[in-house]
């Protein structure tokens, strides 16, 4: 489907920078946050989750409705922009009703099409921005439908906020960020803003700066990070909040880049690379299909010698061969595992083709 989106911002800048507590828990609490972001002149958009989908019952669910004056009061006293999670068509109603300048979609609500389609139909005819955060899953279709069904609501105004996805196990991310993903999302949509989540990629708060700047280079379009006045005693996602004067000496610390220049050295020098590197594709294109050819020689001999395709010990060589040689240049082994695993693939295809050939 074919989308053309617009800044979520009136006034487009070149990064968006979104910050307030996971959750709004009393009018002190919301209107010191927003005190102490207003302060720092840096904030685009205040964030205070009020409905909060919760992975256990009898955890902190939002104050619900009662919170939506709170961040009124948040706009009439700092000029602060306010942003909330909406998952329901009464959300929406109760979120619009007190003048929320932006809503978004949370991670739990992309992933199913029908709480989209409600909040979609709640929509129609309004226009306020809406930001979607990736699913939970590495499901990139799920993320694009879910923007499109708010787009066939009439909404332009779209961003996408990239949150990391669940993992099992140990890592040292709460969601592993596949970067990959997003990345692929920005150039299918390449006017779509892009904001990066770092704390719900986190979970933490001694990795969010490191989080944020990987954003930046890979030329994302902003920042949302949960911020709070007492982040030890936050009701929900203590971990990984910061304090707003955290927050601004983060902002600082980050090298905000330029996605082009007009300098006409810098763009020559990266045109050389550039070439340099297309040639090299070529190169290595052309040695893996000689590679092929010889895989399918020797699979006609082994056809010839009735000889089976896969020979372990042969292939337990090749692989610690090349992972030696590989990290002598700099490669990681993981890399050299993985492309090599990939091209054995391909040869045993081939040899296969071959002994299937009458
Ligand atoms: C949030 O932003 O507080 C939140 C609930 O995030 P997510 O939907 O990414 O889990
Ligand atoms: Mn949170």
């Amino acid at each position: 489907m074919e989308m053309k989106f617009k800044s979520i911002l009136d006034k487009p800048k070149s990064h968006i920078i979104i910050a307030g507590p996971c959750a709004a828990e009393s009018e002190e609490q919301v209107l010191t946050a927003a005190r102490g972001l207003a302060e720092l002149g840096t904030v685009d958009l205040f964030r205070a989750g009020i409905w909060k989908p919760r992975t256990r019952p009898n955890s902190f669910e939002g104050v619900g409705a009662i919170g939506l004056p709170w961040l009124k009061k948040v706009k009439e006293e700092t000029g602060l922009k306010t942003t909330t999670e909406v998952a329901k068509r009464d959300h929406v109603f109760e979120a619009l009703k007190y003048g929320v300048d932006v809503l978004w979609l949370g991670a739990r609500t992309t992933v199913n099409p029908f709480s989209v389609q409600e909040v979609a139909d709640a929509l129609q005819g309004v226009d306020i921005p809406v930001m979607i955060k990736n699913p939970i899953n590495t499901d990139l279709a799920l993320w694009i439908g879910a923007i499109e069904r708010i787009y066939k609501a009439g909404i332009t105004k779209i961003a996408a906020i990239h949150r990391g996805f669940s993992i099992h196990g140990d890592s040292k991310y709460r969601n592993v960020p596949r970067w990959q993903i997003p990345i692929e999302l920005k150039s299918m949509f390449p006017d779509l803003q892009i904001i990066c989540d770092n704390s719900h990629i986190c979970g933490r708060r001694d990795t969010l700066l490191e989080v944020a700047q990987n954003a930046m280079d890979l030329d994302f379009n902003g920042i949302m990070t949960e911020t709070h006045p007492d982040p030890d005693n936050a009701w929900s996602d203590a971990k990984q909040q910061i304090t707003p004067a955290q927050f601004g000496d983060l902002y600082h610390s980050l090298q905000f880049r330029n996605p082009t220049t007009d300098d006409a050295a810098f763009k020559d020098s990266i045109e050389h690379l550039r070439h340099e590197i297309d040639e090299i594709d070529e190169e290595l294109l052309n040695l893996l299909g000689r590679r092929m050819n010889l895989a399918e020689e020797i699979g006609k001999y082994k056809k010839l010698n009735n000889i089976a395709i896969l020979q372990s010990s042969r292939w337990t060589e090749i692989l610690d061969k090349s992972i030696k040689k590989g990290t002598a240049v700099g490669l990681s082994a993981d890399f050299v595992g993985t492309v090599l695993k990939s091209i054995h693939e391909e040869s045993i295809n081939h040899q296969e083709k071959i002994m299937r050939e009458g």
